[in-house]
C-alpha cells in the first residue's frame, strides 16, 4: 500500500496567524481531504533545531535532527557532486533577492568571498543518515528535499520544468509520482518549493497562487491516483514562512491526512 507525502514548502504562518494564505486560497481538493480524513497541528523539530527545509524535510523523511543540518553536502548531493575525502560542500548565496544567486563551492576550508555585493556562507551540520532505500522515491527540484533524498538513500526524481519556484511544472511532478505509484512503489514524498519562495519575495498573491496551483495540478490529481491503489495521502508544509516578513515561523505546521482504508465520519 502506496503512502504519498506532498511538501507544500513553507506553506503555512504560525497558528495564530489571523488570515493564514492556506485558509485564504482556494483548494478543493485539500478541503475534500480534510473533511474526509484528519486534520491536526504538528510539530516536526525540536525548539533548538534552526528551522528550515534542511531540517524539517529531514523530519519529514524520518530522521529529526538535534541541531543544523549540512545544507551544502544537501545542495551537493542535489546535483550529483561526489566528494573527495577531506573535501566540504559550502552553500553560498551571493546578492539579496530577487537577484540571488545560490552557488555550492567545494573546498577544503570555508571559502572566503569578498566585495561589493552581500553572501551568505550556510553554516555546517549534520549529515542525515543513509536510512532510506530505493522504496521510497522523492521527486522535486534540485535543493533540499531532493538532496535529502540522495543522502537518505532514496531513489530521486527531478522532473523536466521542476524549478523549486512558483513557475515549476507541477504536472512533470504529478506524471512522475503517478509513475512510482504504479510501479509498485510504498512512499513517494513530492515537494513543492513555490510557497516558500514567494513568501521569502513577500509577495502574498504568489504564495496564494502556488498554494492554489498545488491543489488542482497535484493533490486532487494524486488523490484519485492513491485512492485507486488503495494507500495514503498527506499534506502538510516543512515549516511555515511569513510572507509579511519573508522570514521563516517556528512551530507546528497544519497536516492533512486521508487513507483509503479510513473510516468516514
Ligand atoms: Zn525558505
Amino acid at each position: 500500500m502506496v503512502d504519498v507525502l506532498v511538501i507544500l514548502d513553507g506553506a503555512s504562518e504560525a497558528c495564530d496567524a489571523p488570515k493564514p494564505t492556506l485558509e485564504e486560497a482556494r483548494t478543493p481538493a485539500l478541503d475534500a481531504l480534510r473533511a474526509s480524513g484528519s486534520y491536526d497541528w504538528i510539530a516536526l523539530l525540536p525548539p533548538e533545531v534552526p528551522v528550515g527545509s534542511e531540517t524539517a524535510i529531514a523530519a519529514l523523511l524520518g530522521w529529526i535532527p538535534d541541531g543544523p543540518v549540512d545544507r551544502g553536502a544537501v545542495e551537493a548531493a542535489a546535483r550529483g557532486m561526489l566528494l573527495a575525502p577531506g573535501e566540504h560542500a559550502w552553500r553560498v548565496d551571493v546578492g539579496s533577492r530577487p537577484h540571488r544567486h545560490k552557488l555550492v563551492i567545494v573546498a577544503n576550508e570555508e571559502p572566503r568571498i569578498g566585495g561589493e555585493v552581500p553572501v551568505h556562507i550556510w553554516p555546517q551540520g549534520a549529515i542525515p543518515p543513509k536510512i532510506l532505500d530505493e522504496s521510497t522515491v522523492v521527486i522535486g527540484a534540485v535543493g533540499a528535499a531532493t538532496g535529502l533524498g540522495g543522502l537518505m538513500g532514496a531513489k530521486v526524481v527531478i522532473p523536466p520544468g521542476a524549478t523549486g519556484r512558483p513557475d515549476s511544472d507541477l504536472s512533470a511532478k504529478r506524471v512522475a509520482a503517478e509513475a512510482a505509484i504504479a510501479d509498485g512503489v510504498s512512499h513517494v514524498v513530492v515537494h513543492v518549493g513555490g510557497p516558500d519562495e514567494a513568501s521569502h519575495d513577500r509577495d502574498r498573491a504568489a504564495k496564494i497562487a502556488t498554494i492554489e496551483a498545488a491543489d488542482r495540478e497535484l493533490i486532487g490529481p494524486l488523490y484519485e491516483a492513491v485512492a485507486a491503489a488503495g494507500g495514503s495521502l498527506k499534506v502538510c508544509p516543512d515549516h511555515g514562512c511569513d510572507p509579511a516578513t519573508g522570514m521563516h515561523v517556528a512551530g507546528p505546521v497544519p497536516t492533512v491526512t486521508w487513507s483509503a482504508t479510513m473510516v468516514p465520519r
